[in-house]
């Protein structure tokens, strides 16, 4: 990590602008769900984690209050990071399929996980107002990796950071939407949170062939790209790439 990502990182650590999720941050780490009991929660504001060299920017809601929360480490420790770690590993992008603890080994090939609020919200959703307060992180996140060519957002909320971090307005969110702005591709997921993941509204195939597509984007290598039962994945999304432009225009139809 690059010292200056580092120093970007030890801020957000340290930054408390947002009493509301400040304090319901300390209060779950003090409180905790029962499993967790014996354990020493993180409680502070989760930076990003990754490679500084990344050209795969990954963007979610918020840490977990049980999950980002206790470990210190985005999308670690709950059903989201399972889901999210294995596919990552399957695609080739993580070292290793299961996320449990900041000191597990895990390590990034060419990705960059950040989140839209680094707080945990109660019922993980911020506010508007703690939304753009956060904002300058992910400002800052997008000026240090300067080597991103794909932000991947999961999620409506991530979608809207990244537009309003970029200052752009691009199309209406949907499940493998992309946007060209300038040189780079953003590109939407439904969230890997556990009500998606359980529902099927977001199946591991599904998530499997985004991530082919982002590293497509990317111009990665797309050879290791395995499916959950070991078989070569093929490609099936569509590149529907589109002009360089920052102006307005209408995307796929949410669904
Ligand atoms: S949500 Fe962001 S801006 Fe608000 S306290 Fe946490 S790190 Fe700071």
């Amino acid at each position: 990590m690059s010292s200056r990502l580092a120093l970007h990182n030890q801020r957000i650590v340290g930054c408390r602008l947002c009493d509301r999720l400040v304090r319901y941050q300390e209060k779950v780490s003090q409180i905790k769900r029962a499993a967790y009991k014996n354990q020493t929660y993180w409680g502070r504001p989760v930076p990003g984690f990754g490679r500084c060299d990344a050209r795969i920017m990954i963007v979610g809601l918020a840490p977990g209050a049980h999950g980002a929360n206790r470990t210190g480490r985005i999308f670690t420790g709950d059903a989201s990071g399972d889901f999210l770690f294995a596919a990552l590993h399957r695609a080739g992008l993580a070292s290793q399929p299961q996320s449990i603890n900041r000191d597990d080994g895990m390590k990034l090939n060419d990705c960059y996980i950040t989140s839209a609020v680094r707080c945990a919200p109660p019922h993980n959703r911020p506010t508007d107002h703690e939304c753009t307060t956060c904002r300058r992180y992910l400002v800052e996140d997008i000026r240090l990796l300067s080597k991103c060519r794909v932000y991947l957002c999961l999620g409506r909320i991530a979608y809207d950071a990244i537009q309003a971090a970029l200052r752009v307005r691009l199309g209406r969110f949907s499940h493998g939407a992309q946007f060209q702005h300038q040189d780079r591709t953003i590109l939407c997921s439904y969230h890997v949170s556990r009500r998606n993941t359980q529902t099927g509204l977001l199946t591991t195939e599904m998530f499997d062939r985004i991530l082919v597509c982002a590293k497509r984007l990317a111009n990665l290598d797309e050879s290791p790209c395995f499916s959950p039962n070991n078989e070569p994945l093929i490609l099936p999304i569509a590149l529907q790439k589109r002009p360089p432009s920052d102006k307005i225009r209408t995307g796929p139809d949410d669904r």
